[in-house]
């Protein structure tokens, strides 16, 4: 008998066919393209957050020199930021899955189904797959778990592209997280949704320029980022001499929260774990992937429970109370950024990127507590300008329902 059945092999959903083989369980993956396939995504994250499981081997760059610019400002970081070597990332948790008793199937799940105490998979060629746990892990877009509808989804929109320029598009050896500098638009486009770089110096003369939106409903267009992108760089007499790689990128910022109660768990997008307020989660499904396949195991072992009380314990391992809770002062985080206008935006960015380096990549990282992240906050609040102040103020009023959800008992 499968235990467990994991669709999707995305970053979530092989890191987690990893972490559950590890812990001795009988687990199928079903995915469209093979396991192997190459993602092609970029992801970033900071190397402390891989410092502290130990996997920083798997770093293709590294950046010492990290900097925010906004206007008339540039704020050093002091803190590492790398971009993951997806390859070996990817090969490292397939060789995990070799050593374990794991079994890839090709296929689009279609349909969900329990059958007694056990989960049904129908993929789109008619395939039935069984288990008795079945894990989402199809991403943002996952249509497979119950969730309540969002009327006003926010989403991440990004345009970049990895290619040579006529002159540095950045400083050579450097790493802009964001440049939320506007000079080289007209006055009537700083009045629209503000946009940021994001940028990175990759060596070899390559560089990764990417124009982003950090969260905006409905999403800005990607042809406007692009447009966006050529403008900022002309502005600096940049000219992008090759392209390597594009990449689009668009994906919700405020997914709402799966149903806690259903048979089928989530992992990574399909479960809302984006950041509501910054759009990173690999760092996510590093720490808790591990914790969600013990807990997993554990219940899978304890023969008085249903497959559908197994499926509780996961939800209740990945989505403790304590995390909801930061998870919804995240989402009233998310609805303050989308409230402010260019100068707020910049002159929150500077407030925020002065906190001590603990609270503000704790916020980022979702390593602080509760009671750590309300300080950070209040910080925050007491550093930042007038304009800030007021919007924060008056987002209290808009969007306290969520402020209730996390302070409240
Ligand atoms: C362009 C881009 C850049 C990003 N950059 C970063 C970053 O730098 N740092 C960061 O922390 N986060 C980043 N993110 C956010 C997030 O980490 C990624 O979206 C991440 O890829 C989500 O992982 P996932 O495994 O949940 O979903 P996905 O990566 O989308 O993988 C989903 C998997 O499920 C499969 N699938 C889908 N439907 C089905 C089905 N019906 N049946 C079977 N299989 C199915 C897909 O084929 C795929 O294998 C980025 C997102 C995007 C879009």
């Amino acid at each position: 008998m499968v235990d467990v059945l994991v669709i999707g092999a995305g970053p979530a959903g092989l890191s987690l066919v990893a972490a559950l083989a590890e812990q001795g369980l009988a687990v199928q993956g079903l995915a469209p393209t093979p396991p192997a396939m190459p993602w092609s995504n970029t992801y970033g994250i900071w190397a402390d957050e891989l410092e502290d499981l130990g996997l920083t081997s798997f770093l293709s760059h590294r950046w010492k020199d990290c900097v925010v610019h906004v206007r008339g400002k540039t704020l050093p970081l002091h803190r590492d930021y790398g971009l993951l070597d997806r390859d070996r990332i990817q090969a490292h948790w397939l060789g995990q899955a070799e050593q374990g008793q794991v079994q890839w199937h090709q296929g689009k799940a279609m349909a969900i189904h329990r059958v007694g105490d056990l989960t049904q998979v129908t993929t789109e060629t008619g395939t039935i797959l069984s288990a008795r746990l079945v894990i989402d892990a199809t991403g943002h877009q996952s249509n497979l778990l119950q969730r309540s509808p969002h009327p006003q989804l926010a989403f991440q929109a990004a345009y970049g592209l990895v290619g040579r320029f006529s002159k540095p598009p950045i400083e050579p050896h450097q790493m802009v997280l964001m440049d939320y500098r506007d000079d080289h638009l007209s006055p009537e486009e700083q009045q629209t949704p503000p946009t940021f770089l994001y940028a990175m110096d990759l060596g070899d003369d390559l560089y990764f320029v990417e124009e982003t939106s950090l969260a905006h409903h409905p999403a800005i267009a990607i042809a406007t980022l692009e447009h966006r992108l050529y403008q900022r760089l002309h502005h600096r007499g940049v000219e992008v001499k090759e392209v390597h790689h594009i990449e689009r990128c668009l994906f919700p910022m405020n997914l709402p929260l799966p149903d806690f109660s259903q048979p089928v768990v989530g992992f990574g997008g399909a479960a809302s774990m984006v950041h509501p307020a910054s759009g990173y989660m690999v760092g996510a499904l590093l720490r808790r992937g591990p914790g969600l396949a013990q807990a997993v195991a554990t219940s899978l072992k304890d023969s008085r429970l249903t497959s559908t009380q197994v499926a509780q314990t996961a939800w209740q391992a990945l989505w403790p109370p304590a995390r909801l809770r930061k998870h919804f002062l995240y989402l009233f985080g998310l609805e303050n950024l989308m409230a402010f206008n260019a100068a707020q935006l910049n002159h929150f960015f500077e407030a925020f990127f002065q906190l001590e380096t603990e609270a503000w990549s704790g916020f980022l990282a979702d390593s602080l507590s509760l009671p750590e992240l309300i300080q950070a906050m209040v910080g925050l609040f007491g550093r930042a300008s007038n304009d800030v102040r007021w919007g924060l103020m008056r987002s209290v009023v808009d969007y306290g329902s969520l402020l209730g959800r996390s302070l409240l008992p």
